[in-house]
């Protein structure tokens, strides 16, 4: 076991040293967790081997899922990939700093243990401004995946990162709870310069046709069939312990659904949790019941999500039923992440 310094940093400047010492800690191969805009990602130096390998073994993570490096700004791409396309560039003058990642040819120096063996390599600089002082301090291209153990639901608040990683990594950088609260939106630009969405996150498919013109959405993220791009995507990410199903629909007709489910599992004699929004709350038992922002706001369901999940580790329930949200904007990722925390079992009013 590690022994791991837990650190809050709100001010770069008053805490220049601690972030010094973070820097110091990835050049020479160890493990500090740090905070972003979209969820808490666990850094190594992104260019040694042994460190990157050293992440898979914190988190129990498949080893041909790879990671993605962070970097402080624009330039930095320059120093890993190996062409930028006129497309990527308007993508990362677009919405850099900030929760879109980009598929790159690699370059050489960017190891196989970062990148699952692909020739490609994944790149963001995140929006958060002790990010990048830290990825600064650095130096190096900090491969960052989210701090959660392999297959449980990403961390958005420093208390859920200790849970998981504590005695795992040599440091822990609480910045504060994360604002978006959903991993990035992860884009490829094949040779023809086409945008694919390979994991819907952040940045919504609106946001980029406004710069790029027409999106395409990886195949098997539509369809559920067939293999995905983004390695990532094909493992049941996000699971709470307790089996889930999600209900999308009016509030009126969410509310009559899960008080049917609700009914038919306490005849079975299962113990019930809620997931749901404070317009639906109202009419169920309130022991159980993780409020996780209102029906028609889904900035604030997307900043939820992953506490509300967790909610129900600590509050141990048979079943959980959730209310989901239409596909449209952001809820395209927050659909995304449901399905799979409820296995797929999602009903549609
Ligand atoms: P996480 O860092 O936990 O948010 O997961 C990283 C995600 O990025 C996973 O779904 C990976 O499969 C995906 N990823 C990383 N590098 C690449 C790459 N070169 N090509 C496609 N997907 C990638
Ligand atoms: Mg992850």
């Amino acid at each position: 076991m590690k022994h791991t310094k837990i650190v809050r940093i709100t001010d770069v400047e008053k805490d220049k040293a601690l972030l010094e010492e973070a820097g110091r800690i990835i050049r020479d191969g160890g493990l500090v967790v740090f905070p972003t805009e979209t969820v808490y990602g666990i850094g190594a130096n992104g260019l040694d081997a042994d460190a990157c390998r050293s992440i898979y073994t914190a988190k129990g993570r498949p080893s041909d899922n790879p990671l993605i490096l962070t970097v402080p700004d624009k330039e930095a791409v320059k120093e890993v990939a190996a062409c930028i396309t006129p497309t990527a560039q308007k993508l990362l003058d677009a919405f850099w700093p900030g929760p879109l990642t980009i598929i790159f040819p690699r370059q050489k120096k960017v190891p196989n243990a970062a990148t699952g063996g692909l020739d490609t390599v994944a790149l963001r600089c995140p929006d958060h401004a002790v990010c990048r002082a830290f990825l600064r301090c650095a130096g190096v291209p900090v491969a960052g995946p989210s701090a959660n153990l392999s297959g449980r639901p990403s961390p958005t608040t420093a208390a859920e990162v200790a849970h998981d990683m504590e005695g795992r990594v040599d440091m822990i950088i609480d910045g504060g709870p994360c604002e978006i609260g959903v991993e990035s939106t992860i884009v490829e630009c094949n040779a023809d310069d086409m945008v694919t969405i390979l994991r819907p996150g952040g940045v919504t498919t609106a946001m980029l046709e406004r710069v790029v013109g027409h999106v395409q959405v990886d195949t098997s993220l539509v369809t559920g069939q067939g293999v995905p791009k983004a390695p990532g995507m094909k493992y049941r990410h996000y699971a709470p312990s307790a089996s889930m199903t999600t209900v999308i629909g009016s509030v009126s007709a969410v509310t009559a659904k899960l008080s049917q489910l609700y009914e038919q599992y306490r005849r079975e004699g299962l113990s019930v949790g809620f997931l749901v929004s404070a317009e639906v709350a109202s009419h169920f038992p309130q022991e159980n019941m993780y409020v996780w922002g209102h029906h028609d706001d889904k900035e604030g369901l997307a900043n939820q999500l992953y506490t509300g999940l967790l909610f129900f580790d600590d509050h141990r329930v048979d079943h959980i039923l959730a209310e989901g949200t239409d596909s449209e904007g952001l809820g395209m990722a927050i659909m995304n992440r449901m399905k799979k925390a409820s296995g797929g079992d999602i009903v549609i009013l």
